[in-house]
């Protein structure tokens, strides 16, 4: 706190994220408009971003292929790299709770007042009180989960002849996740003894009657050919009602046994929401206005991206929480914001009735919707490490950009 300047007051952004830092980089490209009056504070627990897109990669490569710090300089940016140079201040502490009428925010080592606030903590893990979940599953959020997962198949498949894996979540995030295994764990058996062959069961289960909801027919019906190459076998319409003993039950009352299982079957607003005392959706997160305000407006708190629900007016459904509506939902937050600074009009955030999308689906296949083209294979595999490219090239400098995206293409390529 030290170095904030006391005289000005505070636009503080919680979380620096892909949401909190498009937000916190657009307001601090409009300096000059606001930086005689405000500082822009960027909190978050961690002192790096997580780049998530590429979370399911640190899964599923092997110890001896790379140190783990190696590992994190790919996918973890510090946060004073993005913001060196830049009038932002970033703060590493936790956000606890809210005081609306003291206009503060209340952080594990102190309190922070503020004139405009954005709320950008992201999700969590939701394990829907299904018992035994929590307990028997590996959760993907962080990089030491990655970790942790990774380490736990690797030492199971050096210990163990064969090993059958069930990702609980056929979204995104489980579809990417159980394709990469194949190559993974073949790879490690394979290395153990050059003759045997691939001794993996996958199973990936969604409670929907298809994978993938929310996404098109084209994609889901991609995925499922590239999941069936791969052997992946598929269970829709099957809700896990619980857990015990390495074993499944559904409410259908059948059962699956599984030696590693992992939870990539939902999310939800963060738990400290719920110290905002703001309306909040069935998932936690805060429902917002179509300018992106949470709460009364004279109030100026925002939020945006995942730990923010807003109907989608074209479709009539909530907006997906994903990169592309964290990103556009921060710019436009940072416009409204300085539109309020200087009096004028907010502007309402216009959702795209789909959003652009890459679905890594094992090896280098990916499948790629940018609505007016779509692609799916090798292509597609090297368009997601141009969108990473430009992710890097966005927020870091130029050298570090190319630098950082250099070591994550040499890792994945290698792994893939
Ligand atoms: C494994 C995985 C793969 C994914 N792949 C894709 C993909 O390929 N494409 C895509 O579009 N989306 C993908 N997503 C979704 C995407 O990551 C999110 O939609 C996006 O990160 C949302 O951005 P955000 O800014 O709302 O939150 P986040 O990027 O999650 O940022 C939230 C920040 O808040 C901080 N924070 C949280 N709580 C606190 C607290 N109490 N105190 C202080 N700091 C706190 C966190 O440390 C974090 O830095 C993936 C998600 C996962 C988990």
């Amino acid at each position: 706190m030290d170095n904030i300047d006391a005289r000005k007051k505070n636009i503080v952004i919680l979380g620096a994220g892909f949401g909190g830092i498009t937000a916190a980089l657009a307001l601090a490209k409009k300096q000059c408009a606001i930086s005689r009056e405000y500082n822009i504070i960027l909190v978050d627990r961690h002192r790096h971003q997580l780049y998530t897109p590429a979370l399911y990669e640190i899964a599923s490569i092997p110890r001896e292929n790379a140190a783990d710090a190696s590992l994190k300089s790919a996918i973890l940016i510090p946060i004073a790299d993005i913001t060196a140079k830049k009038p932002i201040q970033h703060l590493c502490d936790d956000v606890i709770g809210l005081d609306r009428n003291g206009k503060k925010i209340i952080l594990k080592n102190a309190e922070l007042p503020y004139e405009f606030l954005v709320s950008a903590l992201g999700s969590e893990t939701n394990y829907f009180n299904i018992p035994g979940l929590k307990e028997e599953s590996f959760p993907l959020k962080t990089f030491d989960d990655a970790v942790r997962l990774r380490n736990k198949i690797e030492d199971w498949v050096r210990e163990k002849d064969a090993v059958k894996i069930v990702v609980g979540g056929a979204g995104a995030s489980g579809v990417e996740l159980v394709a990469e295994f194949v190559n993974f764990v073949c790879d490690i058996q394979k290395k153990i003894d050059l003759n045997s062959h691939c001794k993996i069961e996958l199973l990936l289960i969604e409670s929907s009657p298809d994978i993938l909801p929310g996404f098109d027919e084209w994609a889901v019906s991609k995925t499922k050919k590239r999941l069936a190459k791969l052997g992946v076998r598929i269970k829709t319409n099957a809700t896990i009602v619980s857990v015990r003993n390495q074993e499944l039950d559904f409410a259908d009352g059948n059962k699956e046994s599984f030696d590693i299982l992992i939870w990539a079957g939902g999310v939800q607003g963060p738990a400290a929401l719920e110290r905002f005392e703001l309306t909040r959706s069935k998932k936690g997160a805060l429902v917002i206005d179509e300018y992106l305000r949470a709460g009364n407006p004279e109030e100026r708190i925002f939020a945006i991206g995942d730990n923010s629900s807003l109907i989608n007016p074209k479709t009539g459904k909530p907006l997906m929480w994903n990169v592309p509506v964290a990103e556009a939902e921060g710019r436009l937050v940072a416009k409204n914001i300085i539109r309020e600074i200087r009096g004028k009009p907010l502007k309402k955030f216009i959702p795209l009735k789909k959003y652009p999308f890459i679905l890594a689906v094992g090896k280098k296949y990916a499948i790629a919707d940018f609505v007016i083209i779509r692609i799916a294979g090798r292509l597609g595999w090297c368009l997601k490490q141009l969108v990473e490219l430009r992710y890097f090239l966005f927020i870091l400098p130029l050298f570090q950009a190319i630098k950082t995206w250099l070591v994550c293409v040499r890792l994945y390529a290698s792994n893939d």
